[in-house]
């Protein structure tokens, strides 16, 4: 059955709230939360550690540490507690991201079984095996993905025990990959450029003649289709090949993204379809997909980054977050003085509902004359 993705709306009277189709909560982050909360229950007693941030959300996280559980490391790779201080009778949470075979190798040799607390998303896993297959045809794995982000760093270890690998961030790094491919750079100048983002022994010269791309599950969808018909694009030319030939030296890979980015981002373009005066999309700081919604949204009209409730301080002020300085930033006047408001509103893969629906009571509080909550989802209700 085809999807719909056009948004719901809620008309509150002066104020129309227009609610992504598809939004929040995706199967992976359920599956990590649950397997995490099971793990503390059923372990009592026992010093539970979360390699990193299960999911980038800092409400499910201080949840989590507020039950004991202590991280091992921070998103960015910094140890936070040292390996030497774990004994085989701790517990180690892999998260949602899946994690290095580096990592798993010193958990395992502590003595910590790796298999039974592993909550990696089988979409992260998809991309793993993809990459798996393109290094089997002896391809280079070139990854789209944020360099630091913990699912990216899994993923070129992986790729990286299997194949020559390399991540690149963005189109701009495409480009400079691309220089590289047909020879317009000097070999020597990509390992500095692409320092720690190669794979041990990459030789620029031979390991950019055969590649496939994968990427990070929850990049831009947009971004990811242009960078792979870049990089097929500049081998076609460089190598002379037509449409049928290409596959010798560039592998048919269709995106990595996950359906809950794809389905995310689908319902944020419909949802700026509506004419509306400005948009707010929650989740925490540090989440890729969010990010991409942000990006999304700003293009098309005033976009405001929370992750939760508390950041609308009045109806005045809202504190946002900016993606691009990495700091929270305070704007006036956010509503603007007009009837009805037309708000867009959606959140990313790892942000609990219960926070969207805190954010929509917050918003509709400001117009006294407001049809109440209740009643509107009284009358949205389907009858039996
Ligand atoms: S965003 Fe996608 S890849 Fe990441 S946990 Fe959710 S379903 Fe899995």
């Amino acid at each position: 059955m085809k999807k719909d993705f056009s948004p719901a709306e809620l008309d509150f009277g002066p104020v129309q709230i227009y609610l992504a189709r598809h939004f929040g909560f995706c199967y992976g982050v359920e599956n990590a939360i649950e397997i995490a909360f099971k793990t503390i229950e059923e372990n009592p007693g026992r010093r539970i550690f979360l390699l990193s941030e299960m999911i980038h959300n800092p409400h499910v996280n201080e949840d989590l540490l507020d039950r004991g559980v202590r991280f091992l490391q921070d998103t960015s790779g910094k140890q936070l507690v040292a390996f030497e201080e774990l004994n085989s009778e701790d517990i180690a949470i892999i998260p949602a991201f899946g994690t290095t075979l580096e990592i798993e190798k010193k958990l395992n040799e502590i003595g910590i079984p790796t298999a039974k607390y592993n909550t990696t998303c089988p979409f992260v896993e998809k991309v793993w095996n993809r990459s798996e297959q393109i290094a089997a045809k002896q391809y280079t794995v070139v990854i789209h993905g944020k360099p630091m982000h913990e699912e990216t760093r899994a993923t070129f270890s992986h790729a990286a025990s299997n194949t020559a690998s390399v991540v690149i961030k963005d189109m701009k790094e495409a480009i400079q990959l691309a220089g590289y491919i047909t020879g317009s750079k000097a070999p020597e100048n990509f390992y500095e450029e692409f320092s720690g983002r190669y794979s041990k022994g990459f030789d620029v010269k031979s390991d950019l003649q055969r590649i496939g791309v994968v990427n990070q599950t929850t990049q831009l969808a947009s971004e990811t289709q242009a960078i792979a018909d870049f990089l097929r694009k500049t081998i076609m030319q460089h190598y002379g090949l037509t449409g049928e030939d290409v596959e010798e030296r560039f592998a048919d890979t269709r995106d990595t993204l996950c359906y809950a980015t794809n389905d995310n981002q689908t319902a944020v373009i419909n949802l700026l379809d509506t004419i509306a005066d400005l948009a707010i999309v929650v989740g925490g700081y540090n989440s890729s997909n969010t990010t991409h919604l942000v990006e999304l949204c700003e293009e098309k009209l005033p976009t405001y980054f929370i992750n939760d409730e508390e950041k609308i301080i009045s109806n005045t002020e809202i504190v946002h977050y900016n993606y691009r300085t990495k700091m929270e930033e305070i704007t006036s006047n956010f509503i603007p003085n007009k009837k009805p408001v037309k708000i867009l509103l959606t959140s990313g893969a790892s942000c609990p509902d219960a926070l969207v629906e805190g954010v929509i009571r917050k918003l509709v509080s400001f117009f006294p004359a407001s049809r109440s909550i209740d009643d509107l989802l009284e009358e949205m209700k389907i009858p039996d």
